[in-house]
């Protein structure tokens, strides 16, 4: 059996078959290996107790590198208990290590006699020590991690087809304190061959963010971030102190703050540089100025070293090259004008004459004696001209031709001689029957600001009467409810919220919207939860001639206020109004006797952010999606109620036994009163900032695309298994970063579908939010394509920043090649394209071609004709309607 293990290794090793090991890049930057037994090349003299149990061998890799590897098959002798002990590894910074093992292992069912005695596992185990204990060794001191099992054993049948079975399994173990640790593999009669393994931590590594540089860092053991402060590069100052988290991933989130470079430097990749200037200096057509000359009138720029080369000397220099922090400038074939003359202006033309002015040239190199101008008909094309003296910055031309176009130069000059010229100016004279003055030109301008005010005047009373008339018409009873909605535009017919607050007596709007019920019908069992107001229960309702139902039971603690009362019952009061199967549903409220509660119908498995971490990663990508289409169904019926919830989080979100969710706690302003994350805002208000969109936080703008934005945090929680958005950051940098185009990095495995929504959400601009409506059907069309769910969002190209600000479009192409893009529009939002509805995720559409089609192998030409038409038909209609439709 050892033999058959051996060859097998060795043809293992000399073939390609497995995956050869090609680490992603992101991976190999920002891992620090403590071991890796294929980079040794000789014995690597780890202990084995028995001897005769694991075997050390010699094989080689896939590119035929020497390596050692491991083997130990007593599949034929009972009780077998053969262990291999590596040697010390130092632990470095390590807080938490990696141990990933490569090997194979035979399936027993394969092997003929030995049943009974075959293991197809084996043991991982690790002990920590201060020192290397040499070849000392001691069982009992070992800790398990965790028994190992090939995801794929391989069989004599294998064998014999040369098909090979290679498994990699991961472990992390942590945290480690010791300084250092011996990993131990023991056999209990498998037959296994240990062909790597290889021991590592992650790290987040040095990196220059917004000029500030950031060190090494290890993460911490647990799901905390490192906050990392960095230092300003050279010939930088702090702007804003720099910092970033470094995740348990080994991966740098969130750069806040930011160095700026000094005064005579610029920013050039990611150092700051001296920063090179060239001066232009005129030409000197008599005389040769001395340096100092040439330097007067102008400002040494501040801090820097100056030193002036002579480019070219031709009878009188041309130009002058000023030199800072010893970089040289090319200014080779720069040729410059002598005197820059603008701006230029067209004073006055006539049928025979025009009237020019100029200002001054900003910098001449003294004192201005007068201008030359020079001017012909642009059709002599320079073969006869003549030449105007002035003294001032301007001139009239007289003794031209009507209707002709001219050419003129203007240059100065100075005791040092001419300057270059301008550049040339067109002007035309004035046809014979008409000519434009400038007073005819200002009545034109009167009689057009006349209009413009008559207009403006004509719209203002139309505003003021369009008010004045729809004041009178909203103080009919019936249409007083659409004032309380969020701007949509809702049907007459379809139900609205009606504000609670605006009864003058609240408790007859309980009255109106909830049922009084009687306390004798309520059994209390228990207190699952607490409340503001009191305590919450489970219980029993048994209403006359109804079966009996569980409930959940509110109530009022006593030695309320009225106020408090108030508060308590509005919950019910807007409860009441509603009746979704998304959505809790109120049975009733108790008013009448004490204590005062509120039932509504029990959800067994509370609250949804507490659920989801008491079951992190056991649900199935559908069944996630399935809880977040209830939610998402909940807040279009809620939206299209007119009603803007304000404080959708998953905490806020009850999970019945059916998994199925539902939007809950309604309140006013008591919502966010009682809810323990919302923070006081600088303007007063209480906010939970990390689910609130920034419209919201800054001017206090909720509407239902601020309730969008929190659903992509919803949908973050859902994704992440209850993780806390942001994790410890404080809200100031939470409101900071998000307002800098930060967005939170896409959960562990989250499908790129699924990311691609949140992104959506939390877009800045909140009419670019898609409606809940489109949510519900993108949900839907992930629901009926579970396959779209495959592809996730990690595995995508990601970059270094993980709280990113990505355009949809980019997002869409970072899902892989073209044929990929593809199989995501299927189910992305694009798809809507393809059915008649577009959607704002669709930028890279219009540029698909039915040739990029025949590439990903649409070929058949019916389809492809769709696809592009209804691409081109997206793209006319997105350039009319760049919003959401
Ligand atoms: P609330 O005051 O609405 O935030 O409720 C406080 C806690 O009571 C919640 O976090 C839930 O754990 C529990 N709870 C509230 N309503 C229900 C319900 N209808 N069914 C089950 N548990 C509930």
């Amino acid at each position: 059996w050892k033999s058959l293990t051996g060859l097998h290794i060795d043809y293992l090793l000399s073939h390609s078959h497995f995956p050869t090991v090609i680490p992603v890049v992101i991976l190999l930057l920002s891992t620090v290996n403590l071991l890796d037994s294929k980079a040794s090349q000789g014995e690597l003299g780890w202990i084995s107790y028995p001897s005769h149990g694991w075997e050390e061998i010699s094989g080689v890799d896939e590119h035929y590198t020497p390596i050692r590897t491991f083997q130990v098959c007593n599949v034929m002798e009972y009780s077998q208990n053969n262990w291999l002990r590596t040697n010390w590894i130092p632990r470095q910074s390590a807080k938490k290590i990696y141990v990933e093992l490569k090997f194979t292992l035979r399936d027993c069912n394969s092997i003929p006699l030995v049943l009974g005695t075959c293991k197809e596992t084996f043991n991982l185990l690790y002990l920590e020590t201060d020192e290397d204990q040499g070849i000392r060794f001691r069982e009992h001191q070992f800790s398990k991690i965790d028994t190992i099992a090939a995801d794929e054993s391989f069989t004599q049948m294998d064998l014999g087809d040369r098909i090979l079975k290679l498994n990699t399994e991961v472990r992390e173990v942590g945290p480690v304190t010791k300084k250092g640790f011996y990993l131990a593999f023991q056999d209990v009669g498998a037959c296994v061959a240990l062909v790597s393994v290889r021991v590592y931590f992650k790290m987040c590594p040095f990196i220059v963010r917004n000029l500030a540089s950031f060190p090494d860092t290890v993460p911490m053991d647990s799901h905390s971030l490192v906050e990392v402060k960095g230092l300003c590069v050279n010939h930088s100052k702090e702007q804003e102190p720099p910092r970033m988290y470094c995740s348990t991933e080994g991966e740098w989130l969130v750069p806040i703050g930011k160095c700026l470079c000094n005064v005579g430097y610029e920013e050039r990749g990611s150092s700051c540089q001296g920063k090179t200037t060239i001066v232009h200096f005129y030409s000197f057509q008599h005389q040769f100025p001395s340096l100092l000359d040439v330097w007067s009138g102008w400002r040494k720029p501040y801090n820097s070293s100056v030193i002036c080369i002579f480019k070219e000397f031709v009878g009188w220099v041309r130009g002058v090259t000023i030199v800072f922090s010893g970089m040289v400038s090319n200014t080779s074939n720069t040729w410059f004008d002598a005197i820059p003359f603008a701006p230029f202006q067209k004073d006055r033309a006539s049928r025979n004459s025009i009237s020019l002015s100029w200002l001054e040239p900003e910098r001449p190199n003294g004192i201005i004696l007068d201008y030359e101008v020079k001017y012909y008909e642009k059709q002599e094309q320079e073969t006869s001209y003549t030449i105007l003296r002035s003294k001032g910055c301007n001139v009239t031309l007289s003794g031209l031709k009507a209707d002709t176009s001219y050419l003129l130069q203007i240059r100065a000059r100075t005791a040092a001689g001419y300057g270059a010229s301008s550049r040339s100016f067109e002007f035309e004279t004035s046809p014979d029957s008409f000519s434009i003055s400038s007073e005819s030109s200002q009545v034109v301008l009167i009689a057009i600001s006349t209009a413009a005010a008559i207009i403006l005047l004509t719209v203002l009373l139309y505003i003021v009467i369009g008010r004045f008339c729809g004041y009178r018409r909203s103080k009919h009873p019936d249409e007083k409810r659409l004032h309380f909605g969020n701007g949509h535009l809702r049907l007459p017919g379809i139900r609205t919220y009606v504000d609670p607050h605006t009864y003058e007596d609240p408790s007859q709007a309980v009255h109106e919207f909830a049922k009084e019920l009687d306390a004798s019908c309520i059994a209390i069992d228990k207190v699952v939860g607490a409340g503001e107001f009191g305590e919450v229960c489970s219980g029993r309702l048994r209403l006359p001639s109804k079966k009996e139902n569980c409930v959940a039971i509110k109530t009022l603690k006593a030695g309320y206020t009225d106020k408090q009362r108030r508060d308590f019952l509005s919950e019910a009061s807007i409860m009441g109004q509603f009746d979704h199967p998304n959505i809790i549903r109120l049975e009733g409220v108790v008013t009448r006797s004490k204590p005062v509660m509120i039932v509504t119908e029990y959800m067994e498995n509370g609250s949804l952010d507490s659920f989801l971490r008491k079951h992190d990663a056991q649900f199935t990508g559908i069944q996630l999606v399935g809880m977040l289409r209830g939610i998402a169904s909940g807040m279009k019926y809620l939206s299209d109620m007119g009603y803007v919830h304000r404080d959708l989080a998953a905490r806020n979100i009850l999970v019945n036994s059916n998994l199925v969710c539902k939007v809950s706690d309604f309140g006013l302003s008591r919502v966010l009163e009682d809810d323990p994350e919302a923070a006081y805002t600088t303007r007063g208000g209480k906010i939970p900032i990390r689910w609130t969109a920034p419209e919201a936080i800054s001017y206090r703008k909720f509407t239902s695309a601020s309730d969008a934005w929190s659903y992509g945090i919803v949908l973050w929680e859902v994704m992440s298994y209850g993780e806390r958005p942001y994790w410890e950051m404080s809200n100031q940098d939470v409101i900071k970063a998000v307002d800098e185009g930060y967005r939170l990095p896409p959960p562990m495995d989250c499908p790129a579908t699924l990311y691609q929504l949140m992104l959506d959400c939390w877009q800045k601009e909140r009419n670019n939010r898609p409606k809940f409506e489109q949510i519900v059907s993108i949900l839907d069309k992930l629901i009926r394509n579970p396959g779209s769910l495959k592809i996730t969002a990690n595995t995508s190209p990601r970059p270094a920043n993980l709280l990113l600000d990505r355009s949809s479009s980019e997002v869409v192409q970072s899902l892989g090649t073209m044929g990929d893009w593809l199989d995501n529009v299927r189910t992305l939002p694009c798809k809507e394209a393809f059915s008649g509805v577009s959607y704002s995720s669709c930028d890279t559409l219009p540029k698909t071609s039915a040739e990029d089609l025949k590439k990903v192998g649409v070929t058949i030409v019916g389809p492809q004709k769709n696809i592009v038409s209804s691409i081109k038909a997206l793209e006319s209609h997105s350039k009319n309607a760049p919003v959401p439709v």
